[in-house]
């Protein structure tokens, strides 16, 4: 038995969550009622480690709005969990496609964000 879902950094709670299938085993990022691989509708929320694989990183010269032009330049990444989903988020400076990285949470804009930095 799971306990159930606390919420995540989306509602303010620092943690990665993610849903998987009970019936076929699928896992991914964005909370839906329904199974994107076989439609099933048996899918659980469940949290994530926070460790994963960077796959692509993005540097930020130009912020999207007022409020977040003091943050620029920042370095946005795709990164790969542990989990067998795929995750935007922020990163630390160094960090470059291919490293081992864990989650952090900090508060960007008027929310949290995950944010990644390198692990040993
Ligand atoms: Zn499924």
């Amino acid at each position: 038995m799971t306990a159930p879902f606390a919420g995540d950094w989306t509602t303010g709670r620092p943690a990665l969550a993610f849903q998987h299938c009970r019936a076929c085993g699928a896992r991914w990022l964005f909370a839906r009622s329904f199974c994107p691989q076989c439609g099933g509708a048996d899918v659980e929320m469940r949290e994530a480690s926070g460790l994963g694989t960077v796959h692509a990183v993005t540097l930020v010269t130009r912020a999207p709005s007022e409020a977040l032009r003091p943050h620029a330049p920042y370095l946005l990444v795709l990164v790969d969990a542990d989990e067998g989903f795929r995750v935007m988020a922020h990163a630390a400076p160094d960090v470059a496609i291919g490293d081992r990285v864990a989650a952090s949470f900090r508060p960007f804009g008027s929310g949290l964000v995950p944010y990644f930095a390198c692990v040993e």
